[in-house]
């Protein structure tokens, strides 16, 4: 199996997960790729500041990833990356370096049906770290904490945990599907990593939670200790949260602001990272490439989008670059047959996207990068050819 420059290859069974991480850094065409880990996606100003010193040594960006994670490119000295990773307190620990996958959502009580999840994301990277038997997992296996919204949901996490307010359980999902069982929120991280940690035992190759068969029903099997509710397995998607735009201004309930923003391709300058260090606001990253700044006074938020406009983070809902993504492609891809993102951001510009909607660009076959939210623009030796979701594998 050849690789991708994402360190990335379809789901399914394979001896050889080549996921990146800090330790280790993924070969491409244009050098190596690192990866970082931020459970839940929410990141402290200092961690900008960090990420931007880190990407000013390599490649001089940070890039988002369909995970919630940031990482690097061009990395030519694994020595100096490390160390600048260990003086930030990036790496908690070694042997767990890519196992901390949790997306959470980012307006988690900052809205009306967004329940809030309080230090949920916290809890759970401290009960993955203490333990020993969940570090076989592929830096594929993905956890999630839903508010309510589904906004973590949508993504299929393998484990996911949705909140159902205050004083109410959280209810657990399994491969993206409700496993009709709820527990305490006190218990959730316990719940969901040892859940996790059957599966490791369990996997023998398998990347991901499928969604039935024998490995399935090993991990809904470990969550019947718990107390399964009479609603049974039918999928009560929660759908009473105020909708929230995908990009924006956000008036929250405790009457502050959330700015929610998108950068091309999921992008960020060292420069513009290190500008959102300076906010000193927490943030968070979403696995839809959405970066969200939180806790704003309406004064500081006029400010953040004066000064961070101009230096490329979209604010505007009807910006075509809140649905256009795209993998790395040429140059940083050998396995291209184009480079996607100048065809990518061409179109754009021109106003000649060939697909209305969500739509990821990719340079081959293997497309990277997509999670099956809305059209896939695959290069071709003829040109580019439009797959629904429905066609993908
Ligand atoms: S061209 Fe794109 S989809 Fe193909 S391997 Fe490279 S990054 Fe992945």
């Amino acid at each position: 199996m050849s690789p991708s420059p994402h360190g990335e290859a379809p789901d399914g069974r394979s001896p050889d997960d080549r996921c990146p991480g800090v330790l280790r850094v993924f070969p491409a065409a244009d050098g190596g790729i690192a990866r970082l880990r931020f459970p839940g996606g929410r990141l402290r100003p200092a961690d900008w500041t960090a990420l931007a010193a880190i990407a000013a040594d390599h490649g001089g960006d940070v890039h988002l990833t369909s995970r919630g994670n940031l990482q690097v490119r061009g990395v030519r000295d694994e020595e100096l990356l490390r160390r600048r990773v260990d003086e930030h307190g990036l790496l908690p620990s070694a042997s767990h370096d890519r196992v901390r996958n949790v997306i959470a959502s980012p307006l988690a009580g900052r809205l009306e049906g967004h329940h809030d999840l309080g230090d949920l994301p916290e809890r759970l990277d401290a009960e993955l770290l203490a333990r020993a038997d969940v570090t076989a997992l592929s830096g594929r296996f993905l956890f999630g904490l839903d508010d309510g919204s589904g906004d973590v949901l949508a993504h299929a996490p393998d484990l996911a945990a949705v909140a159902g307010g205050p004083g109410r359980p959280v209810r657990v999902y399994v491969a993206g599907r409700d496993a009709g069982i709820e527990v305490p929120p006190g218990d959730a991280a316990t719940v969901l990593v040892d859940a996790a940690a059957a599966f490791a035992r369990g996997a023998e190759g398998t990347w991901r939670v499928p969604g039935s068969g024998d490995l399935h029903d090993l991990v809904v099997g470990t969550l019947s200790d718990h107390e399964r509710t009479s609603a049974g397995a039918t999928d009560p998607r929660p759908t009473t949260a105020v909708e929230a735009p995908p990009v924006g201004w956000v008036d929250t309930a405790d009457g502050l602001v959330t700015l929610l923003a998108v950068v091309p391709f999921g992008v960020v300058p060292a420069r513009l990272a290190e500008f959102l260090g300076a906010v000193e606001r927490p943030s968070t990253v979403s696995a839809d490439k959405v970066i969200g700044v939180h806790g704003l006074t309406e004064g500081m938020a006029e400010q953040v989008v004066r000064v961070l406009a101009p230096m490329g983070m979209i604010f505007d809902a009807a910006s075509p670059w809140v649905e256009v993504t795209a993998c790395t492609g040429l140059p940083g891809c050998d396995r291209s047959l184009t480079d996607v993102r100048y065809d990518a951001a061409d179109a754009v510009r021109r106003g000649a996207l060939p697909v209305a909607g969500p739509q990821h660009w990719v340079g081959c076959e293997r497309g990277c990068g997509y999670t099956g939210r809305g059209a896939r623009v695959r290069a071709t030796v003829d040109g580019y050819r439009v797959d629904r979701s429905s066609d993908t594998p």
